[in-house]
């Protein structure tokens, strides 16, 4: 462009007489004015260029920028909040009730429901499946949810869905999971496989009256009390990526604490993938979440074993088998007046309750008709480890960095 002018700017000098050179020093007063006039005149041209072109760069950018907005991913999630449940108390400012034909239902608020009729009584009328919203958040049992929330007649009781944006539940479901105020690079990669883990169960589940459970089952989700800016930053971020291995969304298992190696899901579910394969992990170590105590009377322990179908009577001992490649018990015999029960490590865990033994790698004490469990580590150890994410973010390791390492060979892709 400055080249251009240059030469239109000599061709039009050498045109005009007016313009031609005196000799003597006046030539130089000539010259010097020629010089100031094209510079100035350069310099004006190439403002208004530069300022065009700065107008452009902002058009390009604020469509852009509209345009992810347009783009927010509108893919919904179904969450199961309410199971098995006698009575469920919907409220909410603005409520509004629909049949399952789509009519609405006059509700004055708070209503409370109960299984019966087909299905489910609402003022002693009986409906197969009633649709709560409301503008800001329908409260179920005194907590508030975002989009609608489906009660009918389930397993044993009543059902309460909640169908919701999965962006929005994404926001809701960091701070049960971790907190927030943890590195935002840590809460990246929360916010990444908790939408990988989500989207890969609503394809599973498709065709089931929900995607997934609310509880440690799958991810814990309480609603959206505990919504805050920097759940929500994360989440934007992060807007749609998944990690995928091969072109599919992967079975993004995660935990609290791996206690320093990562468990392999082939030793937990007897399942094999490729980027579950353990790895080391010394970062979650020396912090309040890596050891744990737990005492439970031997008959207690009996009692739980017993309910859970087997034939045990009078525990004596309890006696850890051998560990597997990661560390972590294969499997835990009990020794009864009826002989000894072995039980594999996960197994174990799911009866006396994942929180109550929180991991497989602890060893065990008995005494005074009690046992003692001291262990390390928290959760099943399978694929993220949380409080290893945090001390790697801690350390300057960027999310897509700590993903990389706690799933090897996956790729984080944008799919929604
Ligand atoms: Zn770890």
């Amino acid at each position: 462009m400055h080249h251009l002018f240059a030469g239109w700017f000599t061709l039009l000098r050498k045109q005009s007489g007016a313009w031609r050179y005196p000799a003597g020093p006046s030539k130089k007063l000539t010259e010097s004015l020629l010089l100031c006039l094209y510079h100035y005149v350069l310099l004006s041209l190439l403002m208004r260029i530069s300022g065009a072109a700065l107008l452009v760069v902002a058009l390009v950018l604020w469509t852009t920028e509209s345009g992810t907005a347009d783009a927010v991913p509108n893919q919904t999630i179904r969450v199961a909040i309410v199971k098995q449940a006698a009575t469920v108390v919907v409220d909410g400012v603005g409520l509004l009730a629909k049949r399952e034909n789509g009519d609405a239902l006059v509700v004055v608020p708070p209503v409370t429901l109960r299984p019966g009729g087909e299905g489910i009584l609402l003022d002693g009328v009986g409906y197969r499946r009633l649709t709560f919203s409301a503008p800001g958040a329908v409260f179920i049992n005194g907590k508030p949810y975002r989009g609608q929330s489906e009660i009918s007649f389930g397993d044993r009781g009543i059902l309460v869905v909640n169908e919701l944006l999965l962006e929005e539940y994404l926001v809701g479901l960091i701070n049960c999971e971790v907190s927030s105020s943890w590195p935002i690079e840590s809460v990246k990669a929360q916010a990444v496989i908790a939408r990988t883990y989500a989207l890969y169960r609503k394809e599973l589940k498709k065709n089931a009256p929900f995607h997934l459970e609310s509880s440690v089952l799958d991810q814990v989700y309480d609603g959206c009390l505990i919504e805050d800016s920097r759940a929500k930053r994360a989440v934007s971020e992060t807007a749609g990526e998944v990690l995928t291995y091969n072109r599919a969304i992967i079975q993004a298992f995660y935990h609290s604490n791996c206690g320093g190696k990562t468990e392999t899901s082939e030793n937990v579910w007897g399942l094999r993938l490729p980027y579950l394969k353990g790895v080391t992990c010394e970062y979650c170590l020396g912090n309040s979440s890596s050891n744990w105590e737990q005492k439970l009377e031997l008959k207690d322990i009996e009692e739980r074993l017993r309910a859970a179908g087997f034939k045990v009577s009078g525990v004596t001992d309890i006696r850890p088998g051998g560990r597997n490649n990661r560390g972590r018990l294969k499997n835990i015999s009990v020794v009864s007046g009826r002989g000894t029960v072995t039980l594999a490590g996960d197994q174990f865990r799911k009866i006396l309750g994942y929180g109550v033994i929180k991991s497989t790698n602890f060893s065990v004490r008995v005494s005074d008709g009690a046992a003692v469990f001291s262990g390390i580590g928290n959760g099943h150890g399978v694929g993220l480890c949380q409080w290893g994410a945090k001390q790697r973010a801690l350390n300057g390791f960027s999310y897509t960095e700590i993903l990389s390492y706690y799933y090897p060979g996956t790729v984080l892709e944008k799919v929604l």
